[in-house]
Parts: structure tokens; sequence; C-alpha cells
């Protein structure tokens, strides 16, 4: 292990990096800091929860200089994790008279713009709502030296790669670019030769995405049943605990159902406003909520390191999903335990993700007794996932309307620069795993 004294970072960011007690570098920090210092373009995989934050964020502080105009740019997926990201820079930066702006969707501009005004060297920011300030001329990029993607497979999916296309035109090409995420399929690292000049590659852990120190688990069940071994499982839960499931609807029936049985628990979906989505953040990073129950629009890059158990409600529709929403547990070192609940109808798509989990995965239907009675085997072959992950017909107790799998009226919203979005159906449960259709495997832009 290396002392972050050695990465040849200047003593205020180091200052800022004793204060949090950080000690020695992770992995993936010892490797990217020295590169990215030097100005060369880097790709970054490592696990969830190694600290590639600040992998990123303590090279761009220090080649940046106070009151010199926007010279950072990060980019991710979700509102929160922006939000996480510059909390953690404002904590590494704090001896350095650097600011830092977050510019997100949902939030009031005119607190972005009197931030913007007041004058910011770094901005983190989601696609959408920069590419508004781009538009009306509040952010220019013209002095942008350092461009960081986090969540990068994400960020250059189909969802977003238009929004990243027009932004990245904007910016200088003489800059320094960064890509880092857990995952880091092929087709992405290809993509990312299009935006990267001779990009030094960092896979530390690329040949298995299964977060080390997460005890996994799965068990197959009816749907209907679920609610009541999550009220076991929950009960047992060391920690705090993050309930995923696949569809808005079922995310806040889950949260209302616990809530009911007196559980601390709060929800976050894509269809929540702004206020609330916030709102059930900060009780739970405070730990005054102990469950947060979610869309996958918590399943990359939030980092609360009281989490001890994750418990997917449904299958995720997505691989990669499954190594991001297990990776919320077991950060930067700890240890952690991951449960699949897999309804007869997902047991098609689960046996594709297990595959996938190079550790051994424990069987809880083997260790608990519980028998697996699918009626017909060939539900197996049925196209997965067409009515949100429950079987046809099946009603899950206390539950009216999560099996109907569509989101709700309307189909499709206003983005914020009013052009009409694609619904997402994959919020819907409709069953695009993206093998062989046109869509994008996330199914559109409204995706959580
Ligand atoms: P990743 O982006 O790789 O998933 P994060 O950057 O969110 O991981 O970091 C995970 C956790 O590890 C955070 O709580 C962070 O504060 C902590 N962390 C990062 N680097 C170090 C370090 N060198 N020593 C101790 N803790 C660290
Ligand atoms: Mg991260």
């Amino acid at each position: 292990m290396t002392k972050f004294e050695e990465l040849g970072l200047n003593g205020e960011i180091l200052r800022g990096v004793r204060d949090l007690g950080f000690e020695e570098a992770f992995p993936i920090q010892e490797a990217v800091i020295p590169v990215l210092l030097t100005g060369r373009d880097v790709v970054g995989q490592a696990h969830t929860g190694s600290g590639k934050t600040a992998a990123f964020s303590l090279s761009m502080l220090q080649e940046i200089r106070p009151k010199n105009g926007i010279q950072g740019l990060i980019m991710a997926p979700t509102r929160e994790l922006a939000m996480q990201i510059t909390d953690e820079i404002k904590k590494f930066g704090r001896h350095t008279g650097i600011r830092v702006a977050t510019v997100y969707g949902g939030q009031g501009m005119r607190i972005q713009l009197d931030a913007l005004e007041r004058g910011v060297e770094i901005v983190v920011a989601t696609p959408g709502r920069l590419i508004d300030h781009l538009k009306r001329g509040s952010i220019d990029l013209r002095d942008v030296t350092h461009i960081v993607l986090d969540e990068a497979d994400t960020m250059l999916d189909m969802g977003f790669i238009d929004d990243i296309q027009f932004i990245l035109d904007l910016a200088p090409e003489e800059r320094v670019m960064s890509l880092f995420s857990a995952t880091m399929p092929a087709e992405i690292l290809r993509l990312s030769e299009e935006y990267l000049k001779n990009p030094k590659q960092f896979l530390l852990d690329a040949d298995d995405l299964s977060g080390e120190g997460i005890d996994q688990s799965f068990l197959v069940i009816k749907d209907r049943d679920k609610v009541r071994y999550l009220i076991d499982f929950v009960k047992q839960a060391k920690g705090q605990c993050i309930v995923f499931c696949s569809t808005k609807y079922r995310t806040r029936d889950v949260q209302r159902f616990l809530h009911r049985e007196r559980f601390g628990a709060v929800a976050i979906e894509g269809d929540m406003s702004q206020h609330r989505r916030e709102q059930s953040m900060a009780k739970f990073r405070s730990g005054k909520a102990d469950i947060l129950v979610a869309t996958d629009v918590a399943s990359r890059g939030i980092d609360v390191p009281r989490v001890g158990l994750v418990i997917n409600y449904d299958v995720p529709n997505q691989e990669m999903a499954y190594f991001h929403r297990i990776g919320r547990t077991a950060r930067a070192g700890a240890k952690g335990r991951a449960i699949t609940f897999v309804s007869y109808s997902s047991v098609g798509d689960w046996n594709v993700i297990k595959r996938q989990i190079k550790v051994p995965i424990k069987d809880l239907n083997a260790e608990m007794g519980i028998e697996i009675s699918i009626p017909d085997p060939l539900k197996r072959e049925m196209p997965s996932r067409r009515f949100g992950g429950q079987p046809r017909g099946g009603r899950s107790g206390g539950y009216k309307r999560g099996e109907g799998g569509r989101s709700g009226g309307g189909g499709g919203r206003q983005d914020s620069r009013g052009n009409r979005r694609r619904r997402n159906d994959r919020d819907g449960g409709s069953g695009n795993r993206g093998y062989g259709s046109n869509r994008n495997r996330y199914g559109g832009r409204s995706r959580w």
C-alpha cells in the first residue's frame, strides 16, 4: 500500500485527505493519480466501493487554479450521485480554495445560477441540465482542462451518448479525460477510443465483477411470498439495508408496506419530486431511516458506508445492474451481504446473471429447506419479465398495482428542454433485456 504523500499530490490536498482519515491510497488511486497528473487520459475500472471518486478528484484538484473559470467537469448519471461527488470533492479540496457546483435536473435554476455567478472551478453535472446551462450560456466550457465520466459505461450507453457528444463538442480538444466504472464492457472500451487520446487503461478487477467481501445468496420463491421473506431478512440485517425493486410502483408499494409494518423505510425512484428524493437520501445517509427502497436510480455510485445488506426484491433487468446494486454494500473494504429474490418467472433472467458471478453464491432454498414448485416448466422459456417480474395473474399480498407493470398513464414525459421523452419500458417491467432488439439496454432516457 502506498501513502498519499508518494503520489505527487500537493500539501493542501494531502491535508484534505488526512482530515478525512484516509491513511493509505487504495489500488485504483495508487495506479491512476500519478498518470492523470502527467496529463494522460485514463480508463479506470475497479470494484464498487474501491475509491474511484478520490482517484479522479484528487488529481483534478491539483491541476486546477482558483478563480480561473470552470476547469474541471465531472458527469454522472444520477442527481444523487452528482451531489455525492460534489460533497466529496469539497471535503478533499477544503484547503485549496477551489469551488465546486452541482448542476442537475429537478432543482430550481436560480440556485444553480447563483452558485455559477459567484464563480466555480469544478462543475459536477448530470448531462441534461448541463446542456440547459450550455444553451442559455450560464456555463461555458472553454477553460475546461479536465473531464471525467463517472459510471462511464452508463454515460456512453445509448440513453446518454448524444448528450455526452454534444457536451464534449463544446469542450476544448486539449484536455485530460478519464472514464471510471466498476463495469467496463468491451464495447464501451472500444467506444472510449473515440473520446480519449491514447488512454492508459487500468482494469483492476475486470475478470471478477463480484465485489469482494459480499456474501451473496439467492432464494427462489413465489412473487407473493417475497414480502414475508423481506421482513425476515430485514429484521436480521446488520446495519442499514437497501431493497431494490424493478419498477417505480413496486418501489413505492414495498416502502409503504415496510412503513406500515413499522420499519424506518424511505423510497427513491425517478417519478418522485426532487425534494422528496433528497429528503429520502438525507434520512438514509444520516441513519434516521434504516431501509432505502429504490429503483436502479440508486444502483450506481451511491456510497452509504453503513449499508450491510442489499436485497434484490426483483432480479435486475440488466446483468451489470446486479453488480452495481450489490456493490452498495461492502464499501471501502467492509463486509456486506446481498440476497436476491428470484420469482418463478425470473429464473431465466437470474441464470443469465448467475453465470457471470465468479464467486460461490449461496442457494438459500437448499439452506432453508424451501421447495421450488414451478408449475409449468415451459414458463422458464417465457419471454421474461413481461408482467413486472410477477407471474401472470399473480397477485402479491396487499399489492394492487404491482403486477400491471406499466409505469402509469401518459407514456412519455416532457424533459427539461421541452422534448418528448421516450417512456421507459424497463421501469415498466416490459421485459426488454436488449438482446436482439433495437432498443438500448437501459430502455431510453427515463430509465429509473
Ligand atoms: P467507488 O467510486 O470506487 O465505488 P468511492 O469513491 O465511492 O468508491 O469510495 C468508497 C468509500 O471509500 C467512500 O466512503 C470513500 O470515502 C472511501 N475511501 C476512498 N478512498 C479511501 C482511502 N484511501 N482510505 C479509506 N477510505 C477511502
Ligand atoms: Mg463511484
